[in-house]
């Protein structure tokens, strides 16, 4: 490709709003251009790399025995109403309506769409097992769109979807999954791990994200630091440690006033006792019908919200706002408690279920209530391990070592989806005794536009983008430091049509600028080889060649530069 002629635009500033490396160098670097918050086009250098990227995941997509489709992007209300998500997916579902006042969403993913297309033509356990996949736009409604490619409101996603005859072997093509997504991980050139995760919306019970290790991401991954176990912090299971709560005499419930005493710690430190001695109350409101449930959790842990959303079955929530904590328990923000609740579903968190005589919020302004007691004061209608673990905490697993964090940024995601949506949607067969079965199925993700961005992030230096060659937008660009129609352009153009008649992808900074705009430009786009050409070295016969990762020059004769390029690319 020549730079005359393609489309690259190099920005000197990054835009105000970019504050990630990745964003801000794709920006700059001319690989995207924002039209509205989320929502981007893609321009030639970025589209190549999405499509290197594509490219990887068709292969090893197609090797593990999926096999490609495109589903629409709009599909009708009925399909989700089939399914029951049309309720519980929340405000991140874009609704719209065409000329008849019909119901339509745009897809943010799309299992509903597959599912019913596999029931109206699968017959015979003979038609399965069954792997298919996309690569297709999606649509999701974030609350905040930002980071650029890595949490848009439009993105690029392959989604894939299985389906065998039992659960056993839905798991065996789960874990062939996992396989073939470390493949294309590797093959991607990133450095990343595969961990434990919730099902967020999508559902099932079984997940795995694969997080790329970045500073900048915005997933806490906690892993043990003895034994092999790590998971996204949101799911990581919690070691249950009694504490505390010696006495089981149950004491008198009373009221106490805590003046100007708000923080958890405020109210332990007021009545002499530790914050593990207290319980909070979280209100959360369900997205789908504004209905409200409180969360009871002990004063010195936090709130999973991953976890609470699996218990309410893939529903989103929200932390209630202050009118509504009014309205729910008829006091203010941050005295909420349990007794007297009503009308309202009562979660705890498992370490609840073992305290005595602990603290509550009174749902009065600066009062609580000390001795409260599970039962006799106030029933939980239902204990569940509603509870973020920390960096420190014991590991379930081996029970030996602590949580260590990083963070991460999730690129792709497994989910075993059992017949969560093959049962009401009808995906059924007949098994080799004629007897009609349901199909199990699972689900597999992968954010092409999420995975050039992370790559990023793991890739630059303070002059640009380092891209990893396998998703590299061009394996080598030739800098023609030329004045006019000289030598050095003719020469370059020679190496450029010996290297690209190789099926090498080849970019040749043909333009008249200066060498400096041309260097600069070249370590911003970040190509992982660089072939100088300048009229000095070519009075010599010679052209220089440079890695952009280590930033290492060699000389070499005209003559060998392409051979070498050949042996340094399959290297
Ligand atoms: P997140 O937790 O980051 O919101 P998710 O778990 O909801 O993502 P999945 O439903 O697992 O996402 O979607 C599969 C993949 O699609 C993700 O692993 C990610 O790479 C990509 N993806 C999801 N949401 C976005 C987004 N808003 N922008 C870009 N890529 C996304
Ligand atoms: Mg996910």
């Amino acid at each position: 490709m020549k730079w005359s002629q393609f489309f690259i635009q190099t920005l000197r500033e990054a835009p105000s709003d970019a504050e990630v490396v990745s964003h801000q160098l794709m920006v700059r670097a001319g690989f995207i251009r924002k039209v509205a918050a989320g929502i981007y086009n893609y321009l030639p250098l970025g589209l190549r790399v999405l499509r290197k990227i594509e490219d990887i995941i068709r292969e090893e997509m197609n090797a593990a025995g999926a096999t490609e489709v495109l589903l629409p992007i709009i599909m009708p209300r009925e399909l989700w109403d089939q399914s029951g998500r049309w309720k519980v997916y929340g405000k991140e579902l874009l609704r719209l309506k065409d000329r008849h006042e019909r119901d339509y969403c745009v897809g943010p993913t799309h299992e509903e769409a597959i599912t019913s297309l596999v029931a109206g033509e699968l017959r015979s356990y003979r038609q399965l097992p069954l792997n298919l996949y996309q690569i297709q736009t999606k649509f999701r409604d974030e609350i905040r769109p930002r980071f650029g490619l890595m949490r848009g409101r439009e993105f690029i996603m392959k989604d894939a979807y299985s389906f065998d005859v039992s659960e056993e072997k839905a798991m065996e093509t789960y874990r062939q999954m996992e396989k073939a997504y470390r493949r294309i991980f590797d093959r991607c050139g990133l450095q990343y791990r595969s961990v434990e995760a919730l099902s967020g919306a999508i559902g099932g019970n079984v997940s795995h994200e694969f997080q790329v290790l970045a500073s900048s991401g915005e997933d806490e991954i906690l892993s043990c630091d003895h034994c092999d176990y790590a998971a996204n912090a949101d799911k990581a299971q919690v070691r249950s440690e009694a504490q505390g709560q010696k006495t089981s005499e149950l004491l008198v419930c009373e009221k106490v006033t805590t003046p100007q005493k708000t923080s958890v710690e405020e109210v332990a430190q007021f009545l002499n006792l530790k914050p593990y001695h207290l319980v909070k109350t979280l209100i959360y409101v369900l997205e789908q019908d504004q209905s409200a449930v409180a969360v009871l959790i002990r004063g010195d842990h936090e709130v999973s919200e991953g976890k609470l959303q699996s218990l309410l079955n893939g529903a989103t929530m929200q932390l209630a706002d202050e009118k509504t904590v009014q309205k729910v328990t008829g006091g203010p923000c941050g005295y909420s408690g349990p007794i007297g609740l009503k009308g309202i579903s009562l979660y705890a968190d498992e370490s609840v279920r073992s305290m005595k005589n602990f603290v509550v919020g009174a749902n009065e302004a600066e009062v609580h209530w000390v001795n409260a007691n599970l039962d006799r004061d106030f029933k939980v209608e239902r204990f569940a391990d509603l509870r973020r673990v920390q960096k420190g905490d014991s590991c379930p697993r081996c029970e030996k070592g602590r949580y260590q964090s990083h963070r991460g940024i999730e690129v792709g995601q497994v989910f075993y989806l059992g017949t969560k949506y093959s049962t009401p949607m009808g995906v059924r067969f007949l098994d080799e005794n004629g007897k009609e079965k349901t199909a199990f199925m699972g689900c597999y993700g992968i954010g092409v536009g999420r995975t050039a961005a992370a790559a990023i992030e793991q890739n630059h230096d303070e002059h640009g983008i380092i891209w990893p060659l396998p998703m590299a937008p061009f394996s080598v660009e030739i800098l023609s430091l030329h004045k006019g129609e000289d030598e050095v352009l003719r020469e370059a153009q020679k190496i450029y049509e010996k290297l690209t008649e190789k099926g090498i992808d080849v970019l040749i900074d043909d333009r008249n600028e200066s060498p400096g705009v041309k260097f600069k430009d070249a370590d911003l786009i970040g190509i992982p080889w660089v072939i100088i050409i300048g009229a000095k070295s070519l009075a010599r016969q010679e052209v220089e060649i440079k890695e952009r990762r280590t930033g290492q020059k060699q000389t070499l004769s005209v003559k060998m530069v392409v051979d070498k390029i050949v042996e340094v690319l399959n290297a």
